[in-house]
């Protein structure tokens, strides 16, 4: 998986501060530099003041102000399964690669097994890996050489008969329904700072699965210096807290 910052607001935090700072003042905040807006809120210079009404705002819940500013991500090769977790945030906006027009038709299928085409997860290959709700615990390396055997057999066996049926003439769109759920997409989608940190409450937790929480904590990384005041905040007083709803 490769996750890209494409784009995002310029100086998101001035942008929040302004449309939070707009809810109490009688001036028109269009008529007046940021300093002027910010004038009476407590600090010795525009970065404090920012914290403080970051941490202020966060602390009560207003998180209207952070839906303004936006960022775009670029995400190359996660599994549909992960793509299905994503898309099911409603106030995220997506584009999908398309399997209708994008057909995969010059993949060697006997290299799909080893990730080129499919995403391999971790438990085929590490003893160790235990997953949520598994009994047992680590297996040998005999077994681990049989869960790639099956993994790779399926695989190929799928993309084989992808390629078969799109050689009999089947559209991608149709031969695609005997692809697995672990065939790689690509993806852009983009979001605020609001739904970023209600993405990253629900899908950097320890309860989330290791694919999309891998992501989150990418795109995690890129907000920490996007929106440093907000994340900071986030990170240190609403991380893992308990009976949130949203963000
Ligand atoms: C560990 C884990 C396991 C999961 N397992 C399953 C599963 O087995 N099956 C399954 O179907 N889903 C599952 N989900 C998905 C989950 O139920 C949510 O649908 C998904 O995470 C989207 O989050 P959200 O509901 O907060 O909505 P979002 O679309 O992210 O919206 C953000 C917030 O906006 C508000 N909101 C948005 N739309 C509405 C609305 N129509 N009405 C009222 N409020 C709204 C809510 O406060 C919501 O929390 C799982 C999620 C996780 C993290």
């Amino acid at each position: 998986m490769e996750v890209k910052l494409l784009k995002a607001t310029e100086d998101p935090e001035e942008v929040i501060c302004t449309g939070a700072r707009n809810d109490y003042m009688s001036d028109f905040v269009g008529d007046q530099s940021f300093e002027e807006i910010m004038e009476s809120v407590e600090g010795d210079d525009i970065e404090e003041k920012k914290a403080t009404l970051i941490g202020h705002l966060l602390s009560h819940g207003h998180f209207g102000p952070f839906e303004h500013p936006k960022a775009v991500f670029a995400v190359k090769g996660i599994s549909r399964s992960c793509m299905a977790q994503i898309t099911r945030h409603r106030h995220v906006s997506f584009d999908v690669q398309s399997m209708r027009y994008v057909s995969f038709d010059d993949i060697d299928p006997d290299e799909v097994g080893d990730g080129e085409m499919i995403v391999m997860p971790p438990s085929i290959n590490d003893p160790d890996w235990i997953g949520r709700n598994q009994k047992g615990g680590a297996v040998d390396e005999e077994t681990v050489e049989k869960r790639r055997e099956v993994f790779k057999d399926s695989v190929t066996e799928s993309v084989e008969s992808y390629q078969e049926l799109l050689d009999l003439g089947v559209p991608p769109e149709d031969a695609r329904f005997v692809l697995p759920i672990g065939t790689k997409v690509n993806m852009v989608m983009s979001m605020n700072p609001r739904m970023l940190m209600h993405i990253a409450d629900m899908r950097a937790a320890a309860d989330a699965q290791w694919e999309i929480r891998e992501m989150t904590e990418t795109v995690l990384d890129f907000a920490e210096e996007w929106c440093p005041l907000t994340f900071k905040y986030y990170n240190e007083n609403m991380r893992n807290r308990k009976n949130r709803l949203a963000p």
